[in-house]
């Protein structure tokens, strides 16, 4: 007989994030359309995470799928030192005029985490060519700004770091501006803001960190010190960029604007794997010099390849269509309606919104231990009702692609209350 798809994965894979001995089969994914993914059995799930946040416009959108073809015909790959290609310039040539703050230059590389690498190399070269090296980082306690080692070391300590600790460097942690905590905070920056090269940040909502949404005006004020004191801005907005916040870019609700922004997850439609870190002139001009020491020494073999700059470029002709817009106030205003019936159930705390994310954190009414077993009974609830939600922790987020349709939000929904129905039932 012949084997399923879930059962040779289990022969041959290894699965990120994931205990392979007590994990359950992995679902086999044959098939994808808008917010819709098939198995191989033939039955559909809702993608109510956007697969990992990456996918805003549906999966195998015909728009997107129809660019790749074409580039498929002309080009697929050609080093990018040295040389360039049509998609890599015209994509920078499109991207910097709708980034927030004066973006001067995109950098490309391949994931979020590359693009985090490249804003801290980015950084502390930075200060090293103009003669007045800073040592130090910012971040914040509960940030995530992905998993390589430079990217790891601004991160949250965490279960998820605990077997690299010791080999992360120092980071000074800050906890989250609050309008009572904020003095205190502009202190602690002010003891170390001469030797501080950046502070990066996840604006608006910590996503990995549990979608932690915190305090625009008293962010806004910290940002404003920071650029006081010299320290550079990088906005993480890996997760929040593309229209996730309720905004084009998540920076466009605070008033000081960045000075590197990485971008990834949403940049091609979750089609494939790309980074992008950008900066201003100013940041650019520190690397132009005739001592070759001052080159920015970072690439990857398939920097800008031609068919992730293609379907990138695909995907923000959709996003920048008033359809897309239209669609994110759409489901930001279902997310508000469903947010005040969650706020009445008495098993439900911390409900909370920006844009299109909807999160909060099921009451147990226990202590922390218990927590592994509700994300367990989680995962098995969601998956047998065929929804696509996976929890933080206990934390539980909605956050689909921007084309679900209401019938397909209602389902998410429902789920939800039919998991807290069950739930109170153990
Ligand atoms: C996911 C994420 C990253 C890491 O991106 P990968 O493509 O998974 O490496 C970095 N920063 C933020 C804010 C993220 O959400």
């Amino acid at each position: 007989m012949q084997k399923s798809l879930s059962e040779r994965d289990q022969a041959v894979i290894w699965h990120p994030y994931t205990q392979m001995q007590t994990a359950p089969a992995p679902i086999g994914i044959v098939k994808g359309e808008g917010a819709l993914l098939t198995d191989e059995h033939g039955q559909t799930y809702i993608d109510a995470t956007s697969s990992w946040w990456v996918n805003i416009h549906g999966h195998a959108h015909p728009h997107i799928t129809k660019r790749l073809a074409e580039q498929a015909a002309v080009l697929h790959h050609a080093i990018f030192a040295g040389y360039t290609h049509e998609p890599a310039v015209l994509l920078a040539e499109k991207l910097l005029p709708v980034l927030p703050g004066a973006q001067a230059r995109v950098f490309y590389s391949d994931n979020g985490s590359t693009a985090v690498e490249v804003a801290l190399k980015m950084t502390i070269q930075y200060w090293q060519n103009q003669g007045t090296p800073r040592r130090k980082l910012l971040a914040f306690h509960d940030a995530y700004h992905g998993d390589t080692f430079g990217a790891m070391s601004v991160s949250a300590r965490s279960v998820f770091t605990r077997a690299f600790d010791d080999y992360l460097f120092e980071v000074t942690f800050l906890d989250l501006p609050t309008a009572e905590n904020l003095p205190a905070l502009l202190r602690q920056i002010d003891d170390i803001a001469a030797d501080t090269g950046a502070f990066i940040f996840e604006p608006l909502v910590l996503g990995s960190g549990g979608m932690i949404m915190y305090d625009v005006k008293a962010f806004d004020a910290l940002l404003a010190h920071c650029r006081s004191k010299g320290i550079l801005l990088i906005a993480d907005e890996v997760m929040t960029g593309f229209g996730r916040t309720g905004t084009n870019f998540a920076m466009e609700q605070l008033t000081t604007p960045p000075d590197m922004i990485t971008l990834s997850k949403g940049l091609t439609g979750g089609t494939m794997a790309m980074g992008v870190t950008t900066c201003t002139e100013a940041i650019y001009e520190a690397f132009l010099s005739n001592d070759k020491l001052k080159t920015l020494f970072h690439g990857h073999s398939y920097t800008a390849n031609p068919f992730t700059c293609a379907a990138a470029l695909a995907s923000l002709e959709l996003f920048l269509d008033p359809a897309c817009a239209q669609n994110r106030r759409r489901i930001a205003a279902r997310h508000q309606a469903f947010g005040e019936t969650l706020r009445q159930h008495s098993r439900v705390k911390n409900v909370r919104q920006t844009g299109t994310i909807l999160a909060f954190e099921v009451n147990t009414g226990e202590a922390d231990s218990y927590v592994n077993n509700l994300a367990d009974f989680l995962h098995r609830f969601f998956r047998e009702k065929r929804v696509m939600l996976r929890p933080l922790g206990n934390t539980l987020y909605i956050l689909p692609p921007y084309v679900i349709t209401d019938g397909q939000l209602t389902t998410v929904y429902d789920c939800v209350l039919d998991m807290l129905e069950e739930y109170g039932k153990r």
